[in-house]
């Protein structure tokens, strides 16, 4: 399921097959993800229609190690996403936004075009709109962006990816999670030393303690790659 790559990696083949004008699905997979995937057999569907699917997050990476197929590095999601619209201020790519709260995905398209003035902005939506009513497609189709960031948390991400995937000629299109909150300063990420001692889920943990019980995913997770590791 998982590829086997670096952030670097994942990054230069992003690169030349946005260079390309390719089209490109990824999924950037947490244990919830891959947990959800497990017990829903559509979202599963969703998920390996990926052209990639990347580690993100510690759990994935222990998980690995756990039966012996070992993943290089995790490649969060979220630097993935600082990476490539770095990449694209430098090549001139355009973005689209898609998800949040309005005001919310208004403030991190404009710290965006701040921080990365040479990246075009294609458009941005908020992520609560009518799914079966909206324009978002057609904005989409129009302004052919380099990249579309999809941030409406799992599984609806994916799934409105998927769902809308054939209608595009081209781009990377990939699921960001909470992002947009990120980036617009509504969520804080946890400080470097956290994130380099691979707790980053515990500092979320401590500022959002409703998060715990969609936490209870990671040890369910861990447990299920021990009982595969004992069947193997
Ligand atoms: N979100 C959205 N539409 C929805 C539900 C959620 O745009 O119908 C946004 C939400 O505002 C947040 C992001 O999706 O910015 C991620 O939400 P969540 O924290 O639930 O997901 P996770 O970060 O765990 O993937």
């Amino acid at each position: 399921m998982f590829n086997y790559v670096t952030k670097q990696q994942i990054l230069n083949i992003l690169t030349k097959r946005i260079e390309d004008g390719k089209k490109t699905f990824l999924v950037t997979a947490n244990p919830e993800i891959v947990m959800h995937a497990n017990s829903e057999p559509e979202y599963m569907q969703v998920i390996q229609q990926a052209d990639y699917v990347i580690a993100d997050g510690i759990g994935i990476i222990i998980g690995s190690k756990i039966i012996g197929q070992p993943l290089p590095e995790r490649v969060p999601g979220f630097e993935l996403m600082q990476e490539l619209l770095k990449k694209g201020n430098e090549a001139h790519w355009s973005a689209y936004f898609l998800g949040a709260k309005k005001e919310v995905v208004e403030k991190a398209v404009e710290m965006v075009r701040r921080q990365h003035p040479n990246l075009v902005i294609a458009g941005y939506h908020d992520g609560f709109f009518d799914w079966e009513a909206n324009t978002i497609q057609e904005e989409i189709q129009r302004t052919k962006p380099d990249m579309v960031f999809v941030a409406l948390g799992l599984p609806r991400q994916e799934n409105f990816i998927v769902k809308n995937l054939t209608k595009f000629d081209k781009g990377l299109f990939i699921g960001v999670g909470g992002s947009f909150d990120v980036i617009a300063g509504t969520v804080k990420r946890a400080p470097v030393i956290w994130q380099k001692l691979n707790l980053e889920w515990f500092y979320r943990l401590i500022k959002q303690p409703s998060r715990w019980r969609r936490m209870l995913v990671l040890p369910q997770f861990l447990i299920r790659m021990l009982k595969i590791k004992q069947k193997g």
